[in-house]
């Protein structure tokens, strides 16, 4: 087989519903075909090597990232969601290069010190249209992004940036042209971007899970409220000693996690089966997302959600770190709005094709920010550290 056969195959094998090459919706500037690539595989590709990509290593999930190198980071979560959604993709037969494209993607947009530091910009942009992670990361991939010299962002295939405007109000909806259109009219987006958005949150609740105990502010205790965790607990329980603490751990987040997944794919695949969309088309139209969990597992997936809010979200301790990223924000935000000589290349302000309000100048200076930058520069300006404070 030649190599470009090679990498037609896994192309060949997707069901009629997937997106493929014929049916996906192309590039906003035309380019040459790739030669061994298909093209889903060179839009993975250039997430993986685009800058906003590689500073996902230092912007906080949960924990900020200066609290210890064990924690997951926006970094390794998106990774991690990767995985889920490309085992999902494959055991359906839709298109897995794409689903990982907007997996990897998907919270490229996301500010410095996680929800804290969006609900801060969003505060600081609201005279100005509000600023949410979505919309940025769409943003990111579409604009801000400079690496070719024939247009501005990555000239991602219309089905990788639709799968990463996960959410959008239909007023900005209007704004941003036929990859918001499904907002308008109400229709769904590919089975590979409804995948990859159950793919962050089957990650997210069991990486926190772990990430939450190992920062001792879950507690087993906290844990065994949720049925699911309690039996997988008990039953690891009986094959081990105390010393294996850790291990029983792993072994239930490991199984928590098999049973979402396994249920998500067994349940998809009987709604395929049902519905049998014949195309991409069919799966838009319908008219709710054919990629979900049962009824019954999809109270456990709420309920492990709700605990996780309940007892790790709200607890003192990442409430404090949230205050901190707050005011961080808020500061860097009016300095710079003020001051908007302190900004590199502010000599770009209303000058760059499109970029043209110095809000959204300084927004997506700031959103770009890193943690451990946006607390230097933070900390350059005002001489105090937050994050310090007792
Ligand atoms: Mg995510």
């Amino acid at each position: 087989m030649s190599m470009l056969a090679e990498a037609r195959t896994s192309e060949n094998q997707l069901a009629s519903y997937a997106v493929n090459e014929q049916s996906a919706g192309g590039r906003q500037y035309e380019e040459r075909t790739p030669e061994f690539r298909s093209q889903f595989q060179r839009d993975r590709d250039r997430i993986v090597h685009c800058s906003a990509f590689r500073r996902l290593e230092y912007k906080t999930q949960v924990f900020v990232n200066h609290e210890g190198d064990m924690f997951r980071t926006r970094l390794t979560h998106s990774l991690e969601v990767a995985q889920i959604a490309r085992t999902v993709a494959r055991a359906l037969a839709i298109n897995e290069d794409l689903t990982e494209t907007i997996a990897l993607a998907h919270d490229l947009g996301h500010t410095p010190f996680g929800h804290a530091g969006q609900q801060a910009l969003n505060t600081c942009m609201k005279d100005f249209g509000g600023f949410e992670h979505n919309r940025q990361s769409l943003r990111i991939v579409e604009y801000l992004e400079e690496r070719y010299f024939e247009f501005r962002g990555l000239n991602l295939l219309f089905d990788s940036r639709e799968g990463i405007l996960k959410h959008c109000s239909a007023e900005h909806a209007q704004k941003l042209g036929p990859v918001g259109q499904r907002f308008l009219n109400n229709t769904q987006p590919s089975l590979e971007a409804q995948l990859a958005n159950l793919a962050d949150e089957i990650a997210y609740n069991h990486h926190d899970v772990d990430d939450g105990l190992r920062a001792n502010l879950l507690t087993v205790e906290h844990l065994l409220e949720h049925p699911l965790f309690s039996n997988l607990y008990a039953s690891a329980k009986k094959r081990t000693n105390e010393a294996d603490s850790r291990r029983v751990i792993y072994y239930v987040i490991r199984e928590m996690m098999n049973h979402f997944v396994v249920d998500l794919i067994k349940t998809s695949k009987n709604r395929l089966e049902q519905f049998a969309p014949g195309s991409v088309g069919d799966v838009r139209a319908h008219g709710a997302p054919l990629i979900g969990f049962s009824e019954s597992v999809d109270k456990e997936h709420l309920a492990l959600k709700q605990l996780l809010r309940r007892e790790l979200y709200h607890h003192d301790n990442v409430l404090k770190n949230v205050r901190s990223a707050g005011r961080v924000v808020n500061e860097l935000f009016a300095t710079f709005i003020q001051n908007p000589e302190l900004l590199p290349d502010h000599h770009l302000i209303g000058n760059d094709d499109g970029c043209s309000s110095v809000a959204e100048f300084v927004a997506d200076y700031v959103a770009g920010m890193t943690d451990r930058f946006a607390m230097a520069e933070h900390q350059r300006i005002f001489q105090i550290n937050y994050f310090a404070e007792p």
